[in-house]
């Protein structure tokens, strides 16, 4: 990390076991696909070349030989931070942050998550402008992501506001990359899944705020089409909508927010009485699933009722209700381990995008999910803005829909294979952070530039050092390597 005349914001105390290789087994959020692997676990950024150097050139035999991932919290859905027999490197350590008041940026070890920088910068006056929808993602896992917020149509993605990183490449050098200096690797790095190499820090530019506290307008809508009218209407930037597809012949209703900051002397007014919560910035669990809670317990039955109460419960039409931004931006971290509610086979969130004019993608998928009776326990849907110039990256102007299904749900296979046909025909794609099944035709169909961010990975890392299940599963990088 670059000095910088700045104010140090966190740091975990260092951590002597921390380093030692583990076999352990590591999973994606969803549940369900957890494979067994060597973990590496560096104490702080500088430990991170010397953790990996046995494992760079490896002999025939060991696990290294089938490559290295980099791995942050685990909030990736699917198999973007595992490596079935491969080694995993577990960042989570590297947590020194440094604010540059002056300048308006933070620069960040890769492991510090948006939570503990938001707990410490938010006081200071200062907010990240992207934030995704769980407060427990690292630096280095929403820039390999390149995570979008619910503002994505005026703030971007996460990666527009980073001026520059640190990346270690394979051949063991560290490379500050910019935008401008290193565009092509720097572009691949975003949103590259950590197939380029080990994001190790972070320079990332701040919004100003004078509150942690956000005033929302809702209203409930009685269609999709009153749901996307509302999300695409005047109001504040953060947006999105949850829908009801469990709900009968209304599937596809939901109740519409769109918040903004509370800035100002309100928000300093504002700031007194914030509910009773010590840090609004971010929200605390109230409560943990246990481990082995017993499959079938979440069932569409059971869902609909809830479903309907949510509905019911939620305002007409509401202005102005002043929230926390933790708990308006985060509600499921309130419930720690909230997967677990799926059972042993987990769930499987299917987030797409299509272009605007597309909207027939979205009612067909709600239409074909009620036809065949795939229970769907959460949906949401958001509005996005221009795409970057990254060429993984997710978003693009359109509509993004999350859908958060059991894995276990009787012919959720051949139905999200022909989502993602009709996806593809749209000029829209599936997430990867979020996948865990798409195959590689549909890859290739869905994301036009890879064979441009094939060629810069594949110079970065001549001998294939990097890989993912992901990345072996949907073949975004050729596996001849090792
Ligand atoms: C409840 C919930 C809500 C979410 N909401 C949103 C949302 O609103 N918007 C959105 O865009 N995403 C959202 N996500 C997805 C999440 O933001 C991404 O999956 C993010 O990448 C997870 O970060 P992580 O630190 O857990 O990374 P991991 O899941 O550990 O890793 C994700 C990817 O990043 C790579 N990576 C991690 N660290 C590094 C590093 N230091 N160097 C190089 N590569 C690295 C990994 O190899 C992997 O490919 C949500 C996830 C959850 C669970």
């Amino acid at each position: 990390m670059p000095p910088a005349d700045d104010v140090t914001l966190s740091a975990r105390p260092p951590d002597p076991n921390s380093v030692r290789p583990r076999a352990t087994t590591v999973g994606g959020w969803g549940g369900g696909g957890a494979v067994s692997a060597l973990v590496l676990r560096p104490g702080d950024s500088d430990g991170v070349l010397a953790a990996l150097e046995p494992y760079r050139r490896p002999a025939p035999g060991d696990p290294s030989t089938r490559g290295v991932i980099p791995r942050g919290m685990g909030r990736s859905y699917g198999d973007a931070a595992q490596l079935a027999g491969g080694v995993v490197l577990d960042m989570t350590r590297c947590t020194d942050a440094r604010l540059n008041h002056d300048q308006g940026t933070v620069t960040a070890q890769a492991g510090v998550t948006i939570g503990e920088l938001l707990r410490r910068l938010v006081p200071a006056g200062w907010m990240l402008p992207v934030v995704p929808g769980t407060q427990h993602v690292t630096v280095g896992g929403a820039i390999a992501s390149d995570i979008h917020g619910k503002n994505h149509r005026t703030a971007g993605t996460f990666g527009i506001h980073v001026r520059a990183l640190g990346l270690l490449t394979s051949g063991g050098e560290t490379l500050e990359l910019t935008p401008e200096s290193t565009a092509g690797l720097f572009a691949a790095t975003v949103g590259g899944m950590g197939l380029t190499g080990v994001i190790l820090w972070a320079e990332i530019g701040l919004a100003r705020v004078s509150s942690p506290l956000v005033s929302v307008d809702t209203d409930r809508a009685a269609s999709l089409d009153d749901v996307l009218a509302l999300l695409a209407g005047p109001g504040g930037p953060h947006r999105v909508a949850w829908l009801d597809l469990q709900g009968g012949g209304r599937a596809g209703r939901g109740i519409v927010t769109r918040a903004e900051h509370v800035q100002g002397p309100d928000g300093a007014e504002h700031a007194d009485r914030t509910h009773g919560r010590k840090d609004p910035a971010t929200v605390r669990a109230q409560a943990t699933v246990p481990e082995g809670w017993p499959s079938g317990v979440l069932r569409a039955s059971t869902v609909s009722v809830f479903n309907e109460l949510r509905f019911r419960r939620a305002p007409r039409h509401e202005r102005g209700r002043v929230e926390g931004f933790g708990a308006h931006m985060f509600p499921l971290d309130a419930l720690d381990a909230w997967p677990r509610l799926y059972g042993k086979a987990g769930l499987l969130q299917y987030q797409f995008v299509v272009p605007d004019g597309h909207e027939y993608v979205l009612h067909t998928v709600i239409e074909r999910l009620r036809r065949r009776r795939v229970p769907c326990f959460l949906a949401t849907l958001k509005d996005l803005g221009t795409a970057n110039r990254a060429p993984l990256s997710f978003p693009l102007a359109g509509w993004a829909l999350a859908l958060d299904l059991p894995r276990a749900a009787r012919g959720i296979d051949g139905l999200l294979d022909g989502f993602d046909r009709l996806v593809a025909e749209a000029g829209g794609r599936v997430y990867l952070t979020k996948d865990a099944r798409l195959r590689p035709d549909a890859l290739e169909a869905m994301y036009p530039r890879l064979t441009e961010w094939r060629a810069t990975r594949d110079g970065a890392d001549p001998d294939g050092l990097w890989r993912s299940d992901l990345a072996v599963r949907t073949g975004l990088i050729s596996v001849d390597h090792r």
